[in-house]
């Protein structure tokens, strides 16, 4: 089993058990993974129960965040990427293994042709209870009712500011229309509730977080804070870059009223949720940097190459696609998910000295 900088990434007998009891037996992922026999459910060393795949259909964008993607950025040729087809085949033997909840994401998945298709087909997976997909917004508006008829239920929209200069800055794009009328189109469609993530960058978002709590309370909206992570094209990311979510509480609770820690929360989920005490809305912080959730991770990534990833830090992939084109049985695919989930570290190092950032930048792992 691989090490991180002297970091044992797996099996310890002594930790799995530990482990075990820290993490919940009747967590969803449990409930789900229960259906599955034992012997085939995705457990890591640590005990996690891992029931969520987050797949990226593209590592091409419309945009160019800069937290995000270089200005000038070579794409993976078109015929490395997996194909609906490819992917449907993974996703149904992860589903044999426990997988019921997938998220589309990318790059920007909405530029993937035939979105609605592959959201389709994977929810007419047997065992897949959830689909979702994250999305700039920007090809959303003419493309909401399809992806809903499709069978798309989770939709989270990426925004990260209501100034549309700010955005141009941000995005190195223009767009801020279009994202507004996406939000509000995936809204019309039944999405309930359509989430924004806008990235918390310090020194940079601060003057947004009111204004965009302000759009998202007035449309019903769910406003989730991510914090600024280092996965950026640029390696500008450092520690002290990170606008933190008690920062940003401290600024809404100020600006616009008190908030409460929903009592309903389940502490293993990546976001904390607050409700603001007037009941009008409530907020998301997905505090990767202050408040590291590893213990609670229930992820695999499957990159657009086919790259399985059992972290979003990983640096080392289990290639997928060469077994999907060499003719593996999916007993040998269901072999390499299993192994890639069992060998999964403790947790990212972003804290310490030990840290060492992925070759891979955000937008070609997806998020
Ligand atoms: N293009 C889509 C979008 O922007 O929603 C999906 C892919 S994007 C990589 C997924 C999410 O990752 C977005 O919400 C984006 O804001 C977030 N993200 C990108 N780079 C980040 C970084 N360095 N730190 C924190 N979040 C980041
Ligand atoms: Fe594109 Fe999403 Fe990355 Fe922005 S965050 S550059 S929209 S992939």
């Amino acid at each position: 089993m691989g090490r991180r900088n002297g970091c044992i990434r797996a099996s310890r007998p002594g930790v799995i058990l530990d482990r075990m009891r820290r993490t919940d037996r009747d967590s969803p992922a449990r409930r789900s993974a229960a259906m599955t026999p034992s012997e085939n459910r995705l457990i890591d060393s640590f005990g996690r129960v891992h029931n969520n795949l987050r797949i990226s259909v593209t590592d091409r964008c419309n945009i160019r965040c800069v937290y995000c993607m270089p200005e000038t950025v070579e794409f993976l040729p078109r015929a490395s990427l997996l194909s609906y087809e490819e992917i449907a085949r993974f996703v149904r033997v992860a589903a044999g293994l426990g997988i019921d909840k997938i998220r589309l994401t990318g790059g920007e998945p909405l530029v993937r042709k035939d979105l609605p298709k592959l959201v389709e087909t994977i929810a007419a997976i047997d065992g897949i209870r959830d689909v979702g997909l994250t999305t700039n917004g920007i090809l959303l508006a003419p493309m909401a009712k399809a992806l809903w008829d499709a069978g798309l239920r989770r939709i989270n929209v990426s925004l990260d500011t209501m100034d549309p200069a700010k955005f141009l800055e941000l995005t190195r794009r223009t767009g801020f229309e279009q994202v507004i009328e996406g939000i509000l189109a995936a809204k019309a469609a039944g999405f309930d509730p359509v989430k924004i993530n806008a990235v918390a960058i310090k020194g940079v978002t601060e003057d947004d977080v009111v204004p965009l709590a302000r759009f998202s309370r007035e449309h019903g909206l769910e406003l989730r804070f991510i914090e600024y992570m280092p996965l950026d094209a640029g390696n500008a990311w450092e520690r002290g870059k990170v606008l933190f979510a008690a920062e940003i509480l401290e600024i809404l609770s100020s600006r616009i009223g008190p908030l409460a820690p929903d009592p309903k929360h389940d502490p293993r989920a990546p976001a904390m949720e607050y409700d603001f005490l007037d009941g009008v809305g409530r907020v998301g912080m997905i505090a990767s940097v202050s408040r590291p959730f590893c213990m609670s991770c229930n992820r695999v990534r499957l990159t657009a190459d086919g790259k399985l990833r059992n972290c979003l830090f990983a640096l080392d992939e289990t290639d997928v696609r060469s077994l999907i084109r060499s003719g593996a049985t999916d007993e040998a695919i269901a072999s390499a998910l299993r192994e890639s989930v069992a060998g999964k570290w403790e947790g990212h190092e972003i804290n310490t000295a030990r840290f060492i950032k992925p070759e891979r930048l955000m937008h070609s792992i997806g998020g």
